[in-house]
């Protein structure tokens, strides 16, 4: 079947007289037994609810692996995945990644003893050194928050396997609609679900998917015991957002690439990081490895006076954090996302007060480049530029 179809026609899990046409939502803590010693495949649901179940189901599918568990966040779901590690591993991760997933390496994994070092995941010479060491995981985003930097997953998955390291994606910003890791190799795919699978701005929610039956084992188990799993209302809203996932990501990426022409030629900004570009140095390899390009982008703007006047006078475009929902959100990485990362980081990253990132929405683009245009020449006449 057909991407798309598999996204609007899921299974519901319990079969019902009633022949509901979209999965039912089961808000219940427990399910009742009608012997002793035998269960009728649920119990209590923070192991496992139906609604929950159907949606793991279709994101399984979608991402092409063996299993799928959703849960309470994108962050939750990464914590998990640090739990398959011990004390004395090594993980090298991506030098540009998710603020959250920086503050949880640095501040909670690193405290369990497990060691985590740094690297540019675009260059494989470098890659392969940093595993040199021995290492149990690499950990990449592709393209990275903020910077859209594209890293080659079945290179980065040859030189993990090596190594003896699992490879783990997170595949936010593509969405199994444009990328799918785990076909080039990956071990792990983790989601912040919140974003364009969910799709609305209004769930938190979050995935990993595995290839492998043991791996996933291994975390039904962590996440049964931390009790991190999605609830039933989130995990319904969550399946009822994949159904137009696809006519979403491709209405984000033609208003992305819209803009992007756009945001190149606006005498205010001085460069545009969106890897649809041809001029983008990893359009060539996100065209190999996936579908498309999404509908995030970042660009620097001409001073730091000017970003941050140039974010009070929009109107449409929201000042948030997140992104992928159907509203266009404008974030400042410096002071939201990326606020808990050292400066000197942030500096040799590329991350200044110049930079703006942008969740492209599902308005129409003339009204999204209206608004910037107003609000660049409203943020001119502030600063005096
Ligand atoms: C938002 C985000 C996360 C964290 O997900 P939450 O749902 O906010 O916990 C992780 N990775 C990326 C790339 C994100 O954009």
């Amino acid at each position: 079947m057909d991407f798309a179809t598999r996204c609007v026609h899921t299974t519901p899990r319990i079969p019902d007289s009633l022949n509901p046409v979209v999965n039912p939502l089961y808000l219940t803590s427990s399910f009742s037994h009608t012997y002793v010693g035998q269960e009728d495949g649920y119990s209590y649901t923070r192991m496992q609810n139906p609604t929950r179940e159907a949606v793991e189901d279709t994101i399984r599918d979608l991402e092409e692996g063996t299993d799928c568990i959703a849960f309470a966040s994108g962050m939750a779901a990464i914590a998990c995945v640090m739990e398959l590690f011990k004390p004395g591993d090594r993980i090298v991760s991506g030098h540009d990644l998710y603020g959250g997933s920086i503050r949880l390496f640095n501040h909670v994994t690193a405290k369990n003893g497990v060691l985590v070092s740094v690297v540019d995941t675009s260059d494989l010479d470098a890659v392969r050194e940093a595993l040199a060491d021995g290492a149990s995981a690499l950990y990449v985003e592709t393209p990275t928050n903020p910077l859209m930097v594209v890293s080659d997953i079945r290179a980065l998955a040859d030189l993990a396997h090596d190594a003896g390291a699992l490879l783990i994606v997170d595949n936010t910003f593509l969405t199994p609609y444009f990328q799918r890791p785990l076909t080039l190799g990956a071990d792990i795919v983790v989601h912040s679900g919140t974003k364009y699978l969910a799709g609305h701005n209004d769930v938190i929610c979050g995935l990993v998917v595995c290839g492998d039956q043991g791996l996933s084992d291994r975390l039904r188990f962590i996440y049964k015991t931390l009790g991190s799993g999605l609830d039933p209302f989130d995990s319904w809203l969550l399946a009822r957002g994949i159904k137009t996932l696809p006519l979403r990501m491709r209405r984000h990426e033609s208003n992305a690439k819209e803009l992007a022409l756009w945001l190149l030629a606006c005498p205010f900004v001085e460069e545009v990081l969106y890897p649809g570009l041809e001029t983008h140095p990893g359009h060539e390899l996100c065209k190999r490895q996936g579908d498309g390009f999404g509908g995030m982008l970042s660009f620097y703007v001409k001073s730091e006076k000017l970003a941050r006047s140039v974010l009070t006078k929009l109107h449409l475009i929201m000042f948030a954090e997140s992104l992928g929902g159907a509203e266009s959100l404008i974030t400042y990485p410096i002071t939201q996302t990326h606020a808990d990362v050292p400066p000197e980081e942030l500096a040799q990253k590329g991350i200044d007060g110049r930079l703006l990132r942008l969740s492209v929405g599902l308005e129409e683009p003339s009204d999204i480049i209206y608004d910037l245009e107003s609000a660049f020449e409203a943020a001119r006449l502030e600063v005096g530029e």
